[in-house]
């Protein structure tokens, strides 16, 4: 059960010596409580405290690694219900099912569409994660067969091995040798081979049931065999009970500190029609899945996916922002233009990828706006004529440049007069209010 403040007050060192960074031991306790901090921020706290607390402190979704080295994915971990609280900590995996009835082309097609999933956005890697094989032919040298050729031609993809039967993933668990996958579809009948063949290969096990009572039921069992990582599935197929039962799973998690239900959480979305697979992949997205199979990954579906899941899983406290500084797009001149806009990371994004579709070589001024995108940090005051004159007298910009030209975003062309006034010698050019017009705005001073 999870402890109150004044319960993990009462094991704290009471010195308030501020060492956590709170003011007292009282108020680090509230945090800890809250789950807003963690106990290792405490230098001073006893063995004794620390075994009792560790196990309140624990985040009540358990934290489970899938695959190994760099395509390695990370889940649970999670310690509120709402973002708006605390970050969510790790996105949701995607993962492509692969059947075993098909032939190895399609197998090898389907691997390649996942190795070549991946894009930047926002200068974030984002791509389908994981390969879901399953058993669908009921066959055991069949679905080994297909692991080996998943095993070949997506090396490192992290992989869910899909089989109701111990002996089929016995075999394919033994080509994943310290990759740590997933074994999916333990139920009661056949948890004890499973978790055996899960100890022998380091793998996690993935846990089925019909409901949430048999689900706590089952994952109690598959402790008590010894296997502590696992991902858990409650039936539930429909985007209503998708959203239901991961709600009610990750409720018990947080609120109650129930610990039979706390896992990440595996979606199967497959559906005929990719549309409304993309439709059910949102709830799970935007409603605790750490883990959603797909049964495709067209380019159109994977960036409406990547998009949410990035947007869902970033901290709506902290903006999006990069470095303030002045940007090289190409090989500029001396007498290339010189913009000059926010540092909201998509605003950065999206001004420099147009500017670099213009092929034009330019300089792009970053201005530290705290995050905010032109028009809400003029709105804030933080993208102000004095300011951006500020920041480009103390750029060293001039010395760079065989001109005195800036280029401001047209959102904000009621500024170009006053940074004329505080930028004496400089012409102030107002650009386009759209990045996308940026091209033909280049085009037509090249002409
Ligand atoms: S570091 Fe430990 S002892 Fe010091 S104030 Fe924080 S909780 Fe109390």
């Amino acid at each position: 059960m999870a402890l109150s403040g004044v319960e993990i007050f009462k094991l704290l060192p009471k010195t308030n010596c501020k060492k956590c960074g709170q003011p007292t031991c009282l108020a680090f306790a509230m945090k800890l409580a809250q789950r807003q901090a963690t106990l290792d921020a405490c230098p001073d706290v006893s063995e004794e405290a620390k075994k009792i607390l560790g196990e309140a402190s624990a985040p009540p979704v358990r934290p489970i690694t899938f695959g190994s080295g760099d395509k390695a994915v990370k889940m649970g971990e999670e310690t509120v219900l709402f973002r708006h609280d605390k970050k969510f900590v790790n996105p949701c995996a995607f993962a492509l099912e692969i059947k075993d009835t098909l032939s190895e082309d399609e197998i090898g097609k389907l691997c390649g569409q996942v190795m070549s999933s991946e894009i930047d956005r926002v200068g974030q890697k984002l791509r389908i994660d994981a390969i879901a094989l399953s058993n669908v032919s009921s066959d055991a040298g069949k679905f080994e067969a297909a692991a080996k050729v998943i095993a070949a031609k997506a090396a490192g993809v992290p992989v869910i091995i899909s089989t109701e039967n111990p002996q089929a993933a016995e075999a394919a668990a033994k080509l994943f040798a310290g990759q740590k996958p997933i074994i999916y579809g333990v139920n009661s009948s056949n948890a004890e081979a499973m978790a055996n063949v899960a100890k022998a290969h380091k793998a996690s096990l993935g846990v089925y049931a019909q409901g949430l009572e048999e689900l706590s039921a089952l994952t109690e069992k598959v402790k008590a065999l010894g296997i502590e990582d696992m991902v858990i599935d409650s039936g539930a197929r429909r985007a209503k009970d998708v959203i239901e039962s991961n709600t009610l799973i990750r409720r018990a998690a947080v609120k109650k500190n129930f610990k039979p239900l706390g896992y990440p959480v595996i979606n199967f979305m497959q559906r005929e029609d990719s549309l409304h697979e993309a439709l059910v992949a949102i709830a799970g997205i935007t409603k605790y899945a750490s883990i959603i199979v797909l049964s495709s990954v067209e380019k159109w579906k994977n960036l409406v996916l990547f998009t949410l899941r990035q947007n869902v899983y970033t901290d709506p406290q902290v903006p999006m922002q990069v470095e303030q500084k002045i940007y090289k797009i190409g090989e500029p001149a001396p007498e290339a233009p010189l913009f000059i806009t926010t540092n909201f990371s998509l605003t950065y994004f999206i001004v420099s990828g147009e500017i670099e579709n213009s092929r034009v070589p330019c300089r792009l001024a970053v201005m530290d706006s705290e995050g905010l995108s032109v028009l809400t940090a003029w709105a804030a005051g933080k993208f102000t004529a004095s300011k951006i004159a500020q920041f480009i007298q103390e750029s060293g910009i001039e010395n760079e440049v065989s001109h005195k030209e800036l280029i401001i975003p047209g959102y904000v062309a009621i500024l170009s007069g006053a940074i004329e006034d505080k930028l004496p010698g400089w012409k102030i050019t107002v650009g386009p209010r759209e990045a996308n017009a940026i091209p033909a705005f280049l085009k037509t001073r090249a002409a």
